[in-house]
């Protein structure tokens, strides 16, 4: 019988490792086993969400960064007891008409609602009514703290600035501001130690009657 010769011997071999190596007989270092894995943290994050230890952010209202409305004096010619109303120029006071619209709002902008604003002012030519309530007047704010005005552009008087006076109270009567506004155009055109560009009324398009309309946005701390 013959004995196989040393190249079959050698294929042999070759064979018998390949099959070896195929079958796993060695150790194969790609990679470690579950025991070698790093724990995995449960967690309560919900299915489909990254992980995050930034906690989701709740819905909160429109960011707003109002700055307060600075407070001015009120003056010598304040009158309490203004009747509620909203059309000051129902009077027949001399002046052009001015329509003045806006917000009383909180600093984060949440609306006051509810609260008292009155206005009073000089007419067209600089004069007050000392004696009756010609020019003057409050109303309550809306859902949305808005307000409306019907009036006049005030004139000059000695000494100031075209101006409209303003009070705000909370519904429960606490005076929370008293300032004065003052029109573009108008107020600034004329020195005065008291005029303050932060209480510039804003313009606006007129109305379909062709009436001026300006706004401003109180900012008050309730
Ligand atoms: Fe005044």
């Amino acid at each position: 019988m013959r004995r196989p010769g040393r190249q079959a011997v050698a294929a042999g071999t070759r064979i018998a490792i390949l099959v070896c190596l195929l079958a796993g007989c060695r150790p194969l270092t790609v990679s470690p086993g579950p025991a070698a894995r790093t724990p995995v943290t449960q967690t309560s994050a919900p299915v489909g969400l990254p992980e995050t230890s930034v906690p989701a952010p709740e819905s909160s209202p429109t960011p707003c960064s109002a700055a307060l409305t600075p407070a001015q004096t009120q003056g010598p010619y304040y009158r309490d007891g203004s009747p509620e109303r909203t059309d000051l120029s129902e009077d027949g006071s001399p002046g052009a008409p001015l329509l003045l619209t806006g917000l009383v709002l909180q600093t984060d902008c949440t609306p006051i609602a509810g609260a008292r604003i009155e206005f009073w002012q000089a007419d067209g030519a600089g004069v007050y009514d000392n004696a009756g309530f010609s020019l003057r007047g409050h109303q309550i704010t809306d859902a949305r703290g808005g307000y409306l005005l019907e009036t006049v552009v005030p004139g000059v008087y000695p000494g100031r600035t075209p101006h409209i006076h303003v009070k705000i109270f909370s519904s429960e009567g606490r005076e929370l501001l008293t300032t004065q506004l003052y029109i573009a155009g108008v107020s600034d055109q004329i020195p005065d130690g008291l005029f303050d560009s932060r209480l510039l009324a804003r313009d606006e398009p007129a109305d379909r009657a062709g009436r001026r309309h300006v706004s401003f946005d109180f900012v008050i701390l309730p």
